[in-house]
């Protein structure tokens, strides 16, 4: 019988804890979950973040791993919320790319690189054009504005405040050791309090995202911020169905619903770690864009206007790294939601490998030797590769 200890309370380590603590085998005893602020707190990044699970418009600028994780993740998180008893927090009626005649030669520009990428011709991962009359039917509301867009029918979105509401409940209420804050460190398979205490676990699983960059498995390895800016608006006068990404010179901006007439409207990437305010220009950029593809946004309210660092590695890849006891997952850079399901179904079948997990709860594609991934688990000093 084990004992875990998950740090780092955040899109991962939250999830993890409660797919460990429903397994029932009798192989993990225990399950502690260290996390510096509360649950809920208003800066954590998953919070801030807007939810979306987009491998194909990622696709334009990430890697085709990146994309077959996502492409498994988007299949993967209904069941996932399933399994963990999470309702209404996925949605998945496909985005809408849209541009203002000036921004035209973006969206077909994009539209060219969509279809350089293989994997967005297979049917799992199309973009289809739709005319003024389909996009009426599919979006209303955009139907004075424009008079065509570029439908990408799989993706889908998570309700990520439902899905932080919801897990924490279900974290209190399991049997699972909660520790809210406490800014902890680790030293091997223990935890140090900041009183200095140490408590040694069977096993520890860093989830701290950024907060882990000082004490990374990875010999060499830097984990830098990425700057994220988004407005949450309640606009009661405008009814979007689906995320829509609007082509800017820049970076593309998206709307994304979030049910009760609130929008998130994002997200600036600046190569930045700092956490002060929103700039005056990144505000002007984010809430001009929604105004343009919709009046209705002008009489909005604004909930909030937040800023977040994505957990980035010098390539942008997640990586899984295990070192002896101690099990790091990092570097879900602008991915955190695109990735999560599919970095989950890793990690379950690592402890399985490890003899901590008995099984996935779910059917289990692994690669053609049924191997765990390679490009994405790297182990040190145990001699030991990914299929065994
Ligand atoms: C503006 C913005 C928009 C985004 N939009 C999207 C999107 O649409 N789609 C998508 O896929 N991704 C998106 N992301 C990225 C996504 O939010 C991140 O990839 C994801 O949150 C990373 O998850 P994580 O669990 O690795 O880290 P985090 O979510 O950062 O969690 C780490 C946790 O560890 C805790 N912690 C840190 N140090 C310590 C310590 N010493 N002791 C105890 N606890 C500690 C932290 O408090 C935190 O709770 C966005 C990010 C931003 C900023």
């Amino acid at each position: 019988m084990s004992n875990i200890a998950i740090v780092g309370a955040g899109l991962m380590g939250r999830l993890l804890a409660l797919l460990l603590s429903k397994q029932d085998e009798g192989i993990i005893e225990q399950i502690s979950l260290f996390e510096k602020n509360s649950l809920l707190s208003a800066n954590s990044t998953g919070l801030i973040a807007a939810g979306m699970v987009a491998p194909t418009a990622e696709s334009i600028t990430a890697s085709e791993h990146i994309m077959l994780m996502g492409q498994r993740s988007l299949k993967l998180w209904p069941e996932l919320l399933t399994c963990l008893a999470i309702d209404n927090a996925w949605w998945q009626l496909g985005s809408i790319a849209v541009a203002h005649p000036k921004d035209h030669s973006s969206l077909v520009h994009f539209k060219q690189r969509l279809k350089l990428q293989k994997y967005a011709l297979n049917e799992h991962a199309a973009s289809v054009e739709v005319n003024h009359a389909r996009l009426t039917d599919l979006e209303p509301e955009l139907a004075s504005r424009f008079q065509y867009g570029l439908l990408l029918p799989d993706e889908g979105h998570v309700d990520n405040c439902a899905l932080y509401q919801q897990s924490a409940q279900l974290i209190k209420d399991s049997d699972i050791n909660l520790y809210e804050h406490l800014n902890v460190e680790l030293k091997d398979n223990s935890v140090a309090l900041p009183n200095g205490d140490l408590i040694t676990f069977d096993w520890v699983i860093d989830c701290r995202g950024l907060g882990a960059s000082r004490q990374l498995l990875q010999p060499q390895a830097l984990l830098r911020g990425v700057r994220g800016e988004v407005v949450r608006v309640r606009a009661p006068q405008v009814k979007l169905l689906r995320p829509i990404r609007v082509m800017h010179p820049r970076y593309p901006i998206y709307i994304v619903p979030k049910g009760n007439d609130e929008y998130v409207i994002g997200a600036t990437e600046i190569e930045s770690d700092s956490e002060q305010a929103i700039s005056v220009r990144s505000a002007l950029e984010l809430l001009s864009a929604a105004y343009s593809i919709h009046s209705g946004f002008a009489e909005a309210e604004i909930m909030a206007i937040q800023t977040g660092l994505r957990p980035t590695f010098s390539d942008n890849e997640p990586v899984i790294s295990v070192n002896n006891q101690v099990i790091q997952v990092n570097g879900l850079y602008r991915h955190g939601y695109l990735l999560t399901p599919y970095l989950l179904e890793q990690m379950l079948l690592l402890l399985r490998s490890f003899n901590l997990v008995k099984q996935v709860p779910w059917s289990v594609v692994t690669n053609s030797n049924n191997c765990l991934d390679e490009r994405l688990i790297n182990f040190y000093n145990q001699g030991k590769t990914v299929c065994e």
